[in-house]
């Protein structure tokens, strides 16, 4: 076992056998031989370990406990098998911590994601997508407003949501899996805000979507579908866009990105499938786009700020209440947490308060 977690701890960690053994002053033989159990590593040499996989030493005596099925990552993803086990190592990694601070403190959310009951059977249209978005969001309770932690509402209605930064150099493109009795959709960590949110609805809307559609519906076009009406309602789009355009502005569009959370090309999309742009017309905004900008064009990377990433705080609020009431001591509290001790005493004096989030 011990063997295992070693080998699980530097795949999260992104590290290969050379790189974890540069960076203890073993050669990569000996950490091969960890991993098999062939050699048992001393005290001091699992500190060193830990320390470079940013894990404290208790991880590896840590039994896992999570078993992720149906992992369905997104079809065009072109990530190596190399790649994938290192998000899925990180996956489990985060997911084991999220258990465990579960198990010690009692949840203000369902442990399990239920779609809401009132979904729509089956639906024959892309217009019927439109209906099962607004039904979520009703559901949810999000008016039809702008989402602003998209996060933290999917962590409360039961959905976990994982950020890893190991997305093969942005070829990962979400995922959505069971891992014991959860949900979990995984997005990269260092994506810009517009584009996890934008995946994070789009997995929600494999989970809502999934066995629903008619035959002659493509599920990922509907979960794209999906994605822009739950982000952007129909109502709200129509009543912004005005029912019929022909040309939108692009500091028009970055408004509205930085209101919604939905990136400017998504706007064109909204504006093409709800009619307020015709073919023609929608024609005219991509080709526009293809000839702006220098380097990339408008359509891989957009003008302006970039939309500001999604930072969960459920998790960090949760090890600090479960400190606060004395479940767990402030050793566990740093390891849940993936910081040092110093950090977090940092942290509780309120010095050295940095951006939240970086669990
Ligand atoms: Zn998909």
């Amino acid at each position: 076992m011990l063997g295992d977690r070693i080998k699980q701890g530097r795949t999260a960690a992104g590290l290969s056998l050379r790189d974890l053994a540069q960076l203890v002053g073993l050669s990569a033989m000996a950490i091969s031989k960890f991993e098999r159990e062939q050699l048992k590593p001393s005290s001091e040499t699992l500190l060193r370990l830990a320390k470079a996989m940013n894990v404290r030493v208790e991880y590896f005596f840590r039994q896992p406990a999570i078993e992720l099925s149906e992992v369905e990552f997104r079809k065009h993803s072109k990530l190596s098998t190399k790649d994938e086990e290192k998000a899925l190592a990180d996956v489990r990694e985060q997911l084991e911590r999220w258990l465990e601070l579960e198990a010690v403190i009692p949840v203000s959310w369902p442990k399990a994601f239920l779609p809401p009951g009132d979904l729509v059977g089956e639906l024959a249209t892309y217009e019927d997508v439109e209906v099962q978005a607004d039904r979520v969001r009703a559901t949810w309770q999000l008016g039809t407003g702008p989402i602003r932690n998209l996060m933290d509402k999917m962590e409360e209605e039961g959905i976990k949501v994982i950020l890893t930064p190991h997305d093969g150099e942005k070829k990962f493109d979400g995922l959505v899996a069971k891992a014991n009795d959860h949900t979990v959709v995984v997005v990269g960590k260092d994506w810009p805000g517009d584009r996890q949110r934008f995946t994070l609805a789009h997995e929600l809307g494999h989970l809502v979507l999934h066995g629903r559609l008619a035959a002659s519906l493509d599920e990922e076009r509907a979960c794209n579908r999906f994605a822009g009406a739950f982000l952007a309602p129909k109502s709200e789009v129509l009543r912004l866009l005005g029912e019929s355009r022909s040309w939108l502005e692009p500091q028009e569009l970055y408004l509205l990105k930085r209101d919604w959370g939905l990136s400017m090309n998504g706007w064109i999309y909204r504006a093409q499938d709800l009619g307020v742009l015709n073919r023609a017309a929608a024609r005219r905004h991509w080709d526009f786009f293809a000839q702006q900008g220098e380097g990339r064009t408008w359509r891989e990377l957009e003008p302006g700020e970039p939309y500001p990433k999604e930072t969960p705080r459920r998790f960090e609020q949760l090890v600090y209440r479960a400190l606060a009431e004395d479940l767990i001591g402030e050793s566990k509290a740093a390891e849940l947490m993936g910081m040092q001790l110093s950090k977090l005493r940092a942290r509780r004096r309120m010095d050295a308060v940095d951006a939240p989030g970086c669990h």
